[in-house]
């Protein structure tokens, strides 16, 4: 097991962002993809809003990220950390699947996940007409009616998005007014494939081997009346994916990892960026500059610890 500069726990726009500024600094750095390379923008249909990236897909920006990386020494593992040891601090352990490393410094980058509706029916039908990602199941709807669940950005991005392929789609959402900002909701309003049914939260998902209806709840007059539907499409925000961590970082209450503004978490020579210290922003722009942070403050502090261990030229003499 050969000792590594800095290891890289993630491959988004932090994970990426990381690997290029650390590996122009001729760190070397290693990056482990975790279970979907490019993390959950790689799934987005369409990247409006990265300043310098005037359109197209999740992939292509991913894709772009990646050979800038690896241009200047990146080196990625397209496998999965499935623990880490920061017990007696650095040299931190890694260990994926195949192998372990040992890092000298480390930084976090393994964002977050999709938060579940936790109702009857959810799990048992998830990939039967449950899905938390228009990009990759939208096909599977053409001329169908489905419905949205949420009122953020994600939610109102993907119904856009899945006006492509169903029929029709109602936005269940649990309030009367949007999160979403204000030029996606109107896209949405004035789309006439979508229709929003306010106050409203699912109670369960129906169906025996396949999705067929919703129990839906006014939440105002406390009625229930299944809905009819062919798909559920979930976006109510993200949880971090925080389990290898196993409580080894303090975390907020939400489980995000804490950091100061150089990035650095609990434990000297981790470091935390993206969407597993952001519980707030969660843009591709805000994730590329606490990356681009991270990897500054990762490498500073690695030269500072070379300076502090180099002997001194009348050491060196003696
Ligand atoms: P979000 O902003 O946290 O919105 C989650 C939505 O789901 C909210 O409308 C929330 O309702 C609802 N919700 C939460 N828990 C629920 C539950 N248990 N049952 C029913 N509804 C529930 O999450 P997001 O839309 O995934 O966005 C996350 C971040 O990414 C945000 O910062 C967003 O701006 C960003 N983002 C940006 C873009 C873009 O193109 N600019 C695209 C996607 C995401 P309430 O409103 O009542 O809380």
């Amino acid at each position: 097991m050969e000792m590594e500069k800095v290891v890289i726990i993630g491959s988004g726009p932090a994970g990426l962002t990381a690997a290029l500024y650390t590996g122009r600094a001729g760190l070397n750095p290693v990056v482990i993809a975790g279970p979907q390379f490019g993390g959950q923008v790689s799934l987005t249909h369409e990247i409006e809003n990265y300043p310098g990236f005037p359109g197209g897909s999740g992939t292509d920006l991913i894709e772009t990220m990646r050979e800038q990386a690896e241009r200047f020494g990146a080196r990625i593992d397209m496998d999965v950390a499935l623990s880490v040891d920061l017990t007696n601090g650095s040299p931190f352990r890694v260990k994926t699947g195949n192998r372990e490393y040992l890092a000298e410094a480390l930084i976090v980058t393994s964002g977050a996940s999709p938060r579940l509706l936790n109702v009857p029916g959810e799990k048992e039908l998830t990939g039967r007409g449950v899905s938390y990602c228009g990009t990759c199941d939208g096909f599977f709807f053409r001329g169908k009616k489905i419905v949205v669940v949420g009122g953020g950005d994600s939610a109102i991005k993907e119904a856009l998005f899945l006006t492509r392929f169903a029929t029709h789609i109602d936005v269940i959402h649990r309030r009367d007014s949007l999160r979403a900002e204000a030029a996606l909701a109107e896209r949405a309003f004035a789309n006439d494939k979508i229709t929003f049914v306010w106050n409203t939260v699912v109670e369960s998902i129906q169906g025996a081997d396949k999705v067929n209806s919703v129990v839906l709840r006014d939440v105002v007059t406390g009625e229930t009346r299944e809905h009819p539907t062919e798909g559920v499409f979930i976006f109510i925000g993200h949880e971090p994916n925080n389990a290898i961590l196993s409580e080894q970082l303090k975390m907020d209450p939400l489980g995000y990892v804490l950091t100061d503004k150089h990035m650095q978490t609990s434990i000297e020579g981790v470091f935390a960026a993206g969407e597993i210290q952001d519980p707030l922003w969660k843009q591709v722009a805000t994730s590329v500059g606490q990356g681009c942070a991270a990897a500054l403050a990762a490498e500073e502090w690695l030269s500072q610890r070379e300076r502090v261990s180099a002997p001194t030229s009348t050491s060196a003499a003696v």
